[in-house]
């Protein structure tokens, strides 16, 4: 079953392309939890849940109530109606982790739908999960914006870094560039190693660095060692424009 946690139109925020205007919607449910991000949001019970600034659209067990079920292709190009969008506007597939439906036929005829009508599709993913891309030739037209994990996410090595699929993922695709989130307190233990691990599985794909934070004061913290770092190894600063804008609002 899919699950959709919410959907909006808004401007991208992160990324390469930071600007852009962009339906956006985001999925329920992820293969990890990244605890390390330190963010939480108490549930409608009262619950405490750290994880990472969408932990809304991980944990299930607290937040499932405002998931929204999928049974059909149509419900999800309902939405696309409800907007008064100017021309066929980038599609951002977000989550928690969107590709854990890579393989769901209603997701799979969702994406053949957008591209038939010409937007463009750009998947927010950790890269950690494949696609076939044989058996489903749509995912060849997408832009993968490959969040690879590192250590501060508190995830297991083997788990966030899977050379192969982050190959397979940039190597197949569209286009894709890699988006990692950095704190502060990470810059200078190893991150610098961290990093480039990851980046010999696709080192043509560019790299953007955006600082972690689900608020605009934690991003602010974090803003000004990034573009040190960013400056120093050479990789490209991302800012988190919607948190910068909007704090902790969602569907924005
Ligand atoms: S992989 Fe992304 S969505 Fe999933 S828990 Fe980590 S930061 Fe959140």
């Amino acid at each position: 079953m899919i699950y959709l946690v919410e959907h909006f139109y808004s401007i991208q925020g992160e990324g390469k392309y930071t600007g852009t205007p962009s339906l956006f919607l985001r999925f329920g449910g992820c293969n990890m939890k990244c605890e390390g991000f330190g963010c939480s949001e108490t549930s409608r019970t009262g619950v405490d849940v750290r994880g990472c600034d969408t932990v809304y659209a991980v944990n299930k067990e607290h937040f499932s109530h405002s998931w929204i079920p999928i049974t059909s292709v149509q419900e999800l190009l309902n939405i696309l109606d409800k907007y008064e969008l100017p021309n066929a506007v980038d599609i951002v597939l977000t989550g928690g982790e969107p590709l854990i439906y890579a393989n769901d036929l209603i997701f799979v005829d969702f994406l053949n739908a957008l591209h038939k009508n010409g937007h463009k599709i750009c998947f927010e993913t950790n890269g950690s999960l494949d696609v076939d891309f044989e058996k489903y030739p749509v995912y060849k037209e997408c832009i993968f914006a490959l969040s690879v994990k590192l250590s501060n996410s508190g995830e297991n090595l083997k788990k966030r870094v899977n050379g192969d699929i982050i190959f397979s993922l940039a190597s197949s695709s569209k286009e894709s560039f890699f988006k990692f989130s950095i704190d502060r307190n990470s810059i200078n233990l190893g991150l610098e190693e961290e990093i480039e691990d990851v980046l010999i599985h696709s080192p043509s794909t560019p790299v953007y660095c955006m600082p972690v934070g689900g608020s605009k004061k934690e991003v602010e913290r974090n803003t000004e060692p990034l573009i040190e770092f960013c400056k120093a190894k050479g990789y490209n600063f991302s800012d988190r424009l919607h948190i910068r804008i909007w704090d902790k609002n969602k569907g924005v």
